[in-house]
Protein backbone atom coordinates (compact mmCIF):
# COMPACT_ATOMS: atom_id res chain seq x y z
CA UNK A 1 0.00 0.00 0.00
CA UNK A 2 1.82 3.24 -1.21
CA UNK A 3 0.53 5.61 1.38
CA UNK A 4 1.01 2.84 4.30
CA UNK A 5 3.03 4.93 6.68
CA UNK A 6 1.08 7.89 6.63
CA UNK A 7 -1.11 6.05 9.21
CA UNK A 8 -1.46 7.86 12.62
CA UNK A 9 1.65 6.61 14.55
CA UNK A 10 3.07 5.47 10.93
CA UNK A 11 6.61 6.47 11.58
CA UNK A 12 8.78 9.27 10.72
CA UNK A 13 11.82 8.35 9.80
CA UNK A 14 13.35 9.13 13.50
CA UNK A 15 16.99 7.83 14.04
CA UNK A 16 16.97 5.81 16.63
CA UNK A 17 20.44 5.34 16.73
CA UNK A 18 20.71 1.47 18.09
CA UNK A 19 24.61 1.71 17.36
CA UNK A 20 24.96 3.68 20.29
CA UNK A 21 22.79 1.79 23.03
CA UNK A 22 25.36 0.02 24.17
CA UNK A 23 28.21 2.94 24.90
CA UNK A 24 27.34 3.88 28.03
CA UNK A 25 30.07 6.83 28.15
CA UNK A 26 28.35 8.40 24.52
CA UNK A 27 25.29 7.88 26.07
CA UNK A 28 25.87 9.77 29.33
CA UNK A 29 27.49 12.64 26.74
CA UNK A 30 24.65 13.20 24.59
CA UNK A 31 22.69 13.06 28.14
CA UNK A 32 24.54 15.71 29.67
CA UNK A 33 25.48 17.62 26.29
CA UNK A 34 22.98 20.85 26.71
CA UNK A 35 21.46 19.48 23.09
CA UNK A 36 19.67 16.69 25.23
CA UNK A 37 15.25 16.55 24.98
CA UNK A 38 13.54 14.87 26.86
CA UNK A 39 9.96 12.72 26.92
CA UNK A 40 8.29 13.03 30.04
CA UNK A 41 5.87 9.92 30.52
CA UNK A 42 3.40 9.86 33.86
CA UNK A 43 1.24 6.72 33.65
CA UNK A 44 1.73 5.89 30.27
CA UNK A 45 0.53 9.42 29.37
CA UNK A 46 3.22 11.65 27.46
CA UNK A 47 3.58 15.27 28.80
CA UNK A 48 2.64 17.93 25.87
CA UNK A 49 2.08 21.45 25.43
CA UNK A 50 -0.23 24.05 23.49
CA UNK A 51 -3.32 25.23 24.01
CA UNK A 52 -4.72 21.95 22.48
CA UNK A 53 -2.04 19.77 24.17
CA UNK A 54 -1.03 18.56 20.97
CA UNK A 55 2.36 19.15 20.47
CA UNK A 56 5.12 16.94 22.61
CA UNK A 57 7.08 18.73 25.38
CA UNK A 58 10.30 18.21 26.07
CA UNK A 59 12.78 18.96 29.04
CA UNK A 60 16.38 19.34 29.92
CA UNK A 61 17.91 16.68 31.24
CA UNK A 62 18.64 18.81 34.57
CA UNK A 63 14.85 19.50 35.08
CA UNK A 64 14.34 19.30 38.65
CA UNK A 65 10.93 17.49 38.06
CA UNK A 66 12.77 15.01 36.35
CA UNK A 67 14.30 13.97 39.80
CA UNK A 68 10.98 12.17 40.56
CA UNK A 69 12.29 9.37 38.15
CA UNK A 70 13.08 6.02 39.95
CA UNK A 71 15.04 4.98 36.98
CA UNK A 72 17.56 5.88 34.08
CA UNK A 73 16.11 7.42 30.66
CA UNK A 74 15.75 5.88 27.91
CA UNK A 75 17.56 7.20 25.11
CA UNK A 76 15.15 7.60 22.07
CA UNK A 77 17.71 8.45 19.25
CA UNK A 78 18.93 11.35 17.72
CA UNK A 79 16.57 13.70 15.80
CA UNK A 80 19.33 16.00 13.60
CA UNK A 81 21.67 17.18 16.04
CA UNK A 82 19.57 16.57 19.53
CA UNK A 83 19.64 13.48 21.34
CA UNK A 84 16.60 12.22 22.71
CA UNK A 85 15.83 10.13 25.34
CA UNK A 86 12.53 9.68 27.93
CA UNK A 87 11.96 9.45 31.60
CA UNK A 88 9.30 8.34 33.65
CA UNK A 89 8.24 9.87 36.65
CA UNK A 90 4.24 8.32 37.86
CA UNK A 91 5.90 8.38 41.29
CA UNK A 92 4.76 11.80 40.96
CA UNK A 93 1.03 11.16 42.96
CA UNK A 94 -0.81 13.63 40.46
CA UNK A 95 -2.52 17.02 41.19
CA UNK A 96 -5.36 15.19 43.01
CA UNK A 97 -3.28 13.15 45.33
CA UNK A 98 -2.77 8.80 44.68
CA UNK A 99 -4.43 7.26 41.63
CA UNK A 100 -5.68 10.26 39.72
CA UNK A 101 -5.72 9.31 36.52
CA UNK A 102 -6.21 5.29 36.75
CA UNK A 103 -7.25 5.55 33.12
CA UNK A 104 -10.08 3.22 31.39
CA UNK A 105 -10.18 3.20 27.44
CA UNK A 106 -10.79 7.10 27.18
CA UNK A 107 -9.36 9.43 29.69
CA UNK A 108 -9.55 12.52 29.13
CA UNK A 109 -8.32 14.17 32.36
CA UNK A 110 -5.56 16.56 31.92
CA UNK A 111 -2.30 16.75 34.96
CA UNK A 112 -0.60 19.76 35.02
CA UNK A 113 3.15 19.34 37.16
CA UNK A 114 3.34 22.84 39.32
CA UNK A 115 6.56 22.81 38.86
CA UNK A 116 6.82 22.69 34.74
CA UNK A 117 6.22 24.82 31.99
CA UNK A 118 2.40 26.67 32.66
CA UNK A 119 1.56 25.28 29.18
CA UNK A 120 2.28 21.73 29.77
CA UNK A 121 0.18 18.75 30.68
CA UNK A 122 -0.44 15.35 30.69
CA UNK A 123 -2.33 13.91 28.01
CA UNK A 124 -3.40 10.26 27.31
CA UNK A 125 -2.34 10.16 23.58
CA UNK A 126 -5.80 8.34 22.50
CA UNK A 127 -7.23 11.69 23.11
CA UNK A 128 -5.24 13.14 20.98
CA UNK A 129 -3.17 10.96 18.52
CA UNK A 130 -5.34 12.37 15.44
CA UNK A 131 -3.87 16.06 15.97
CA UNK A 132 -0.13 15.08 16.60
CA UNK A 133 2.60 15.89 14.01
CA UNK A 134 3.78 12.55 12.97
CA UNK A 135 7.62 13.08 14.36
CA UNK A 136 5.72 13.76 17.81
CA UNK A 137 3.88 10.64 17.31
CA UNK A 138 6.51 8.48 16.69
CA UNK A 139 8.66 9.90 19.86
CA UNK A 140 5.81 9.45 22.20
CA UNK A 141 4.64 6.28 21.33
CA UNK A 142 8.49 4.84 21.62
CA UNK A 143 7.87 6.39 25.25
CA UNK A 144 5.24 5.20 26.40
CA UNK A 145 5.66 1.72 24.72
CA UNK A 146 8.77 1.11 26.10
CA UNK A 147 7.95 2.42 29.68
CA UNK A 148 4.69 0.46 29.84
CA UNK A 149 7.39 -2.62 29.37
CA UNK A 150 9.53 -1.84 31.84
CA UNK A 151 6.74 -0.90 34.53
CA UNK A 152 5.64 -4.62 33.60
CA UNK A 153 8.89 -6.34 33.39
CA UNK A 154 10.98 -5.56 36.65
CA UNK A 155 11.63 -9.39 37.17
CA UNK A 156 12.66 -12.24 35.89
CA UNK A 157 10.20 -14.52 33.62
CA UNK A 158 12.48 -17.70 33.84
CA UNK A 159 13.43 -17.47 37.64
CA UNK A 160 11.80 -14.56 39.27
CA UNK A 161 15.23 -11.87 40.20
CA UNK A 162 14.52 -8.69 40.04
CA UNK A 163 16.44 -7.91 36.77
CA UNK A 164 17.92 -4.00 35.45
CA UNK A 165 18.05 -2.02 33.12
CA UNK A 166 20.48 -1.93 30.35
CA UNK A 167 21.16 -1.37 26.68
CA UNK A 168 20.00 2.46 27.48
CA UNK A 169 16.76 1.41 28.55
CA UNK A 170 15.83 -1.34 25.66
CA UNK A 171 16.78 -4.43 27.36
CA UNK A 172 16.02 -6.03 31.34
CA UNK A 173 18.74 -8.67 32.50
CA UNK A 174 18.97 -10.81 35.37
CA UNK A 175 21.73 -10.79 37.63
CA UNK A 176 21.07 -14.42 38.76
CA UNK A 177 20.35 -16.63 35.43
CA UNK A 178 21.90 -13.96 33.46
CA UNK A 179 18.46 -14.77 30.88
CA UNK A 180 18.42 -11.07 29.02
CA UNK A 181 14.88 -9.78 28.54
CA UNK A 182 13.19 -6.99 25.34
CA UNK A 183 10.70 -4.99 25.13
CA UNK A 184 7.62 -6.91 24.16
CA UNK A 185 5.04 -6.62 20.90
CA UNK A 186 2.01 -8.18 20.55
CA UNK A 187 1.01 -8.78 16.87
CA UNK A 188 -2.69 -8.34 16.29
CA UNK A 189 -4.37 -9.04 12.62
CA UNK A 190 -7.05 -6.46 11.96
CA UNK A 191 -9.24 -7.12 8.53
CA UNK A 192 -10.91 -4.92 6.09
CA UNK A 193 -12.64 -7.98 5.08
CA UNK A 194 -14.92 -7.24 1.63
CA UNK A 195 -17.35 -8.66 -0.20
CA UNK A 196 -17.96 -7.38 -3.06
CA UNK A 197 -19.62 -3.38 -2.26
CA UNK A 198 -19.73 -4.19 1.39
CA UNK A 199 -17.23 -4.44 3.94
CA UNK A 200 -17.62 -6.92 7.45
CA UNK A 201 -17.86 -4.52 10.57
CA UNK A 202 -18.17 -5.86 14.63
CA UNK A 203 -18.43 -4.40 17.63
CA UNK A 204 -16.97 -5.33 21.07
CA UNK A 205 -18.97 -5.51 24.57
CA UNK A 206 -18.50 -2.40 26.32
CA UNK A 207 -17.78 -0.29 23.75
CA UNK A 208 -19.61 3.36 23.49
CA UNK A 209 -22.92 2.39 21.88
CA UNK A 210 -22.96 2.56 17.75
CA UNK A 211 -19.32 2.37 17.59
CA UNK A 212 -18.44 -0.27 14.89
CA UNK A 213 -14.71 -1.02 13.35
CA UNK A 214 -13.02 -3.64 11.44
CA UNK A 215 -12.79 -7.18 13.04
CA UNK A 216 -9.39 -7.98 14.67
CA UNK A 217 -7.56 -10.27 17.09
CA UNK A 218 -4.15 -11.39 18.32
CA UNK A 219 -1.99 -13.66 16.35
CA UNK A 220 -1.14 -17.16 18.25
CA UNK A 221 2.35 -18.71 18.18
CA UNK A 222 3.12 -20.64 15.08
CA UNK A 223 0.57 -19.08 12.80
CA UNK A 224 1.40 -16.96 10.11
CA UNK A 225 -0.52 -13.33 9.28
CA UNK A 226 -2.85 -15.31 6.74
CA UNK A 227 -3.69 -17.72 8.97
CA UNK A 228 -4.72 -15.59 12.12
CA UNK A 229 -6.82 -13.57 9.81
CA UNK A 230 -8.89 -16.27 8.59
CA UNK A 231 -9.23 -17.96 11.82
CA UNK A 232 -10.29 -14.60 13.86
CA UNK A 233 -12.82 -13.92 11.20
CA UNK A 234 -13.93 -17.11 11.44
CA UNK A 235 -14.16 -17.65 15.05
CA UNK A 236 -16.12 -14.29 15.42
CA UNK A 237 -18.58 -14.62 12.53
CA UNK A 238 -18.26 -18.09 10.82
CA UNK A 239 -17.58 -16.26 8.00
CA UNK A 240 -14.80 -17.94 5.43
CA UNK A 241 -11.85 -16.15 4.14
CA UNK A 242 -10.22 -16.85 0.73
CA UNK A 243 -7.30 -14.27 -0.08
CA UNK A 244 -5.52 -12.09 2.33
CA UNK A 245 -2.99 -9.58 1.42
CA UNK A 246 -0.82 -7.17 3.89
CA UNK A 247 -1.76 -3.26 3.48
CA UNK A 248 -0.50 -0.99 6.37
CA UNK A 249 0.86 -1.77 10.06
CA UNK A 250 0.33 0.66 13.00
CA UNK A 251 1.91 0.52 16.77
CA UNK A 252 -0.49 0.77 19.06
CA UNK A 253 1.22 1.20 22.56
CA UNK A 254 -1.99 0.27 24.54
CA UNK A 255 -0.06 -1.54 26.15
CA UNK A 256 2.13 -2.86 23.13
CA UNK A 257 0.49 -4.20 20.33
CA UNK A 258 1.28 -3.54 16.55
CA UNK A 259 -1.77 -3.60 14.38
CA UNK A 260 -1.17 -5.77 11.35
CA UNK A 261 -3.79 -4.03 8.69
CA UNK A 262 -4.90 -6.69 5.87
CA UNK A 263 -7.34 -7.26 3.10
CA UNK A 264 -10.01 -10.59 2.75
CA UNK A 265 -11.96 -11.60 0.13
CA UNK A 266 -14.56 -13.05 1.77
CA UNK A 267 -15.48 -16.32 0.46
CA UNK A 268 -19.11 -16.92 2.71
CA UNK A 269 -21.72 -14.26 3.78
CA UNK A 270 -23.39 -15.60 6.23
CA UNK A 271 -22.69 -14.22 9.79
CA UNK A 272 -23.06 -16.39 12.81
CA UNK A 273 -21.69 -14.82 15.75
CA UNK A 274 -20.17 -16.05 18.58
CA UNK A 275 -21.54 -13.70 21.52
CA UNK A 276 -18.45 -14.53 23.45
CA UNK A 277 -16.28 -12.91 21.16
CA UNK A 278 -18.02 -9.86 19.73
CA UNK A 279 -21.69 -8.38 20.11
CA UNK A 280 -22.71 -7.59 16.69
CA UNK A 281 -21.01 -8.11 13.59
CA UNK A 282 -22.88 -6.70 10.27
CA UNK A 283 -21.84 -6.36 6.50
CA UNK A 284 -22.17 -2.44 5.47
CA UNK A 285 -22.42 -0.83 1.87
CA UNK A 286 -19.87 1.82 0.90
CA UNK A 287 -22.96 4.25 1.05
CA UNK A 288 -23.80 2.79 4.41
CA UNK A 289 -19.90 3.77 5.84
CA UNK A 290 -20.14 7.22 4.52
CA UNK A 291 -23.54 7.84 5.73
CA UNK A 292 -22.43 7.14 9.46
CA UNK A 293 -18.90 9.10 8.75
CA UNK A 294 -21.28 11.88 7.87
CA UNK A 295 -23.02 11.26 11.02
CA UNK A 296 -26.38 10.30 9.70
CA UNK A 297 -26.79 7.27 10.64
CA UNK A 298 -29.03 6.35 13.12
CA UNK A 299 -27.24 3.38 14.35
CA UNK A 300 -24.09 3.31 13.56
CA UNK A 301 -21.02 5.81 13.87
CA UNK A 302 -16.99 5.54 12.29
CA UNK A 303 -14.39 3.55 13.69
CA UNK A 304 -12.67 6.83 15.78
CA UNK A 305 -9.78 9.00 14.01
CA UNK A 306 -6.54 8.01 13.96
CA UNK A 307 -7.22 4.29 14.48
CA UNK A 308 -6.15 1.87 11.36
CA UNK A 309 -9.18 0.76 10.88
CA UNK A 310 -10.40 4.62 10.28
CA UNK A 311 -7.52 4.34 8.07
CA UNK A 312 -8.18 0.94 6.35
CA UNK A 313 -11.99 2.02 6.30
CA UNK A 314 -11.05 5.42 4.59
CA UNK A 315 -8.75 4.34 1.72
CA UNK A 316 -11.11 1.37 1.04
CA UNK A 317 -13.65 3.87 0.63
CA UNK A 318 -11.74 6.39 -1.71
CA UNK A 319 -10.29 3.51 -3.59
CA UNK A 320 -6.70 4.19 -2.56
CA UNK A 321 -5.45 0.82 -1.02
CA UNK A 322 -3.26 -0.11 -3.53
ZN1 LIG B 1 16.56 -14.80 35.93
Amino acid sequence: MKRAESVTFGGSGFDRATELRRDDTKINDLLTSGAARIVVIWRGKPLMRGENGDQLATLAFDHPVLGLATAPPVFLGLDGHDAVFAQDISAWPGPDGPNSALSGMFDPTEQHHPDMPADTKFVALRMNMGRVSPRDAELAVMAVGVFAWHRTHGFCANCGAATRMELAGWQRSCPDCARQHFPRTDPVVIMLITNGNSVLVGRSPGWPEGMYSLLAGFMEPGETVEAAVRREVFEETAVRVGSVGYLASQPWPFPSSLMIGCQGVAETTKITMDPKEIEDATWVTREEILDAWANRSATMYAARKGSIANFLIRNWLSDTLD
